[in-house]
C-alpha cells in the first residue's frame, strides 16, 4: 500500500522556535528574571552520534542518533525516543524542552529529555531495528541511567524497542537494570496501564475540559487525527464514556461516520491490516485535511507537530482542541485559535498521562513491586485532573490561554527549584 505522506505545510515552523515563543510569553507574564530565563532557554546537553548498522542485505548504512537533555533541575531527565525520517536536532531540542514543562505541569520529579534516530522503521526489518536500537543504547550508555536519564517510547517505538534498550544497557552494566527505561513489556517490569496511559490522560483532560465548557459527553462528537497508540486509546476510552467518535485517520487517509465509528472494530481492523486503516469500510473516506476542519465538539490531534497551522486554523470548527500529540499547533496559529474562542487543552498538559505512568513504572521497578491496574489508573487520573485544574485556575488568574497558563505553571515550578539548587 502506498502511504499518503502528509502534505507539506507552508508555515512549518522550526519546532524549537515554536516552543521558545510560548516560553517567552509565559516567562514575561510570570516576570521571570533574566538569569533563570537564560538557564532554561538552551538545553543542558546535546548529543549526536553516527550509528553504522549492517543491513539484512549485507550493506552498511549509517544512521544519525540524537539525545538532548533539556534540564535536570527537577530530577533525572525523562523522555521518549522517536524513530522517524523527520527527526533532526531542532525537533529533538524542542521535544526535550516540552518534556521539562510536561513533567513540571503534572508535578513529577523529572527533568526533560528526548531522543531520536533518523530512520524509517516501516521500511526496516525487525533485525535491523534491533541492531539499530542496541547500537544507539551502546552509544548512549554514559548518558542513560535510572538516576541520570530515563528513555521511553515515542513515535515509531514501543515496548519491543524498550526491551532491547533495557537489555543492551544491562549488558554494558553487567547487571539487570530495568529502571533505566519505561514503557517496557510487562514481563520485563513494565507497568500495567502504561500502554493506554497517554490516551487515558487525553480522555481525562477532554472530559474535564468538556465539564468547563458544559459539553455533555453523551452528546459530544469528536474527531481524532492519528490512530497510533495515543489516538486509538483516546478514541476507545472516550467512546466508552459515551462520546461519539465521528472521524479517525492515519497515514492512509481519514475515515468519517456521522453516527460514530466503532472503535474496537477499527483497532482490530488496523491490527490485522499491517497497522493501518486502509480499506476500513465502517466509514466514508475523507481527506486528512477535511478531518481537521469538521464541525465537531472536540478535535484531538494525536499525530505529529504543526498540523494546525496558519493555513487551516481559521477553518477549525471544533469548540475544544485536546492535544494528544506534542506540538500539533504551530505557535503562529495560537492567536487565531484563541480569537475563535476555541479552548485548547495543550500538549504539555493533555498528553502528560504517558510520562506520569512512566514515573509509576520507574517507582515500581525501584521498589521491586507491582501495582494493580486500578491503583495505576486511579493515581494517574487524579494527577491529570489536578494538573488540569491548576492550569485552568492559572489561566483565569493571569487572563491567558490554557497553553500559556500551562507554561506558567511549569516555568514557575522549575525556576523556583532552580533558585533553591543554584548553580556555580
Ligand atoms: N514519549 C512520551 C511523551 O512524549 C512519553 C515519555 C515518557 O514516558 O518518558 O510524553
Amino acid at each position: 500500500m502506498a502511504y499518503i505522506e502528509p502534505a507539506p505545510i507552508k508555515d512549518r515552523e522550526n519546532p524549537f522556535e515554536s516552543m521558545m515563543s510560548r516560553f517567552h510569553i509565559a516567562s514575561q507574564a510570570l516576570g521571570l528574571d533574566d538569569e533563570v530565563y537564560n538557564v532554561l532557554k538552551s538545553p543542558a546537553k546535546q548529543v549526536q552520534v553516527s550509528l553504522p548498522i549492517t543491513m539484512d542485505d549485507g550493506s552498511i548504512k549509517v544512521f544519525d542518533g540524537f539525545r538532548v537533555i533539556h534540564s535536570n533541575i527537577l530530577g533525572p531527565s525523562k523522555g521518549g525516543i522517536r524513530y522517524d525520517m523527520s527527526v533532526h536536532m531542532d525537533e529533538v531540542k524542542a521535544l526535550a524542552a516540552w518534556m521539562t514543562w510536561k513533567c513540571a505541569v503534572v508535578d513529577i520529579p523529572y527533568g526533560g529529555a528526548k531522543g531520536g534516530i533518523k530512520c524509517n522503521p516501516r521500511q526496516m526489518s525487525s533485525g535491523e531495528i534491533e541492531r539499530l536500537t542496541r547500537a544507539y543504547t551502546f552509544a548512549m550508555a554514559e548518558i542513560f541511567g535510572p538516576d541520570r536519564d530515563i528513555p521511553a517510547p515515542d513515535m515509531g517505538t514501543g515496548p519491543r524497542e524498550m526491551a532491547w534498550l533495557m537489555d543492551a544497557y544491562s549488558r554494558v552494566q553487567g547487571m539487570t537494570v530495568n529502571s533505566v527505561v519505561t514503557g517496557k513489556p510487562l514481563v520485563l517490569g513494565g507497568s500495567l496501564g502504561r500502554a493506554e496511559a497517554t490516551g487515558r490522560g487525553v480522555m481525562v483532560s477532554a472530559l474535564t475540559a468538556m465539564e468547563k465548557l458544559r459539553i455533555n459527553p453523551y452528546q459530544a462528537s469528536i474527531s481524532v487525527q492519528g490512530f497510533g497508540n495515543v489516538g486509538s486509546y483516546a478514541s476507545l476510552l472516550l467512546e466508552e464514556r459515551g462520546c461519539r467518535i465521528v472521524a479517525i485517520s492515519d497515514l492512509s487517509g481519514a475515515y468519517y461516520n456521522e453516527k460514530g465509528i466503532p472503535i474496537e472494530e477499527a483497532i482490530a481492523f488496523r491490527d490485522k491490516n499491517n497497522g493501518h486503516l486502509d480499506g476500513f469500510d465502517q466509514a466514508e473516506k475523507i481527506s486528512g485535511e477535511d478531518l481537521l476542519t469538521l464541525k465537531v465538539d472536540v478535535l484531538v490531534p494525536a499525530a505529529t507537530e504543526d498540523v494546525i497551522n496558519t493555513d487551516n486554523a481559521e477553518n477549525i470548527n471544533a469548540r475544544l482542541i485536546v492535544e494528544g500529540a506534542n506540538g500539533p499547533t504551530s505557535s503562529t496559529a495560537d492567536g487565531i485559535i484563541n480569537e475563535k474562542g476555541i479552548m485548547v487543552a495543550p500538549d504539555i498538559l493533555a498528553n502528560a498521562g504517558g510520562v506520569t505512568v512512566s514515573y509509576f513504572e520507574w517507582v515500581q521497578n525501584r521498589l521491586g513491586y507491582k501495582w494493580s491496574a486500578e491503583r495505576v489508573n486511579r493515581r494517574s487520573d487524579r494527577i491529570m485532573k489536578d494538573a488540569f485544574e491548576r492550569v485552568y485556575k492559572t489561566s483565569l488568574e493571569y487572563k491567558v490561554s490554557m497553553r500559556i497558563a500551562a507554561y506558567i505553571v511549569a516555568i514557575d515550578k522549575v525556576s523556583k527549584t532552580y533558585k533553591f539548587r543554584g548553580g556555580f
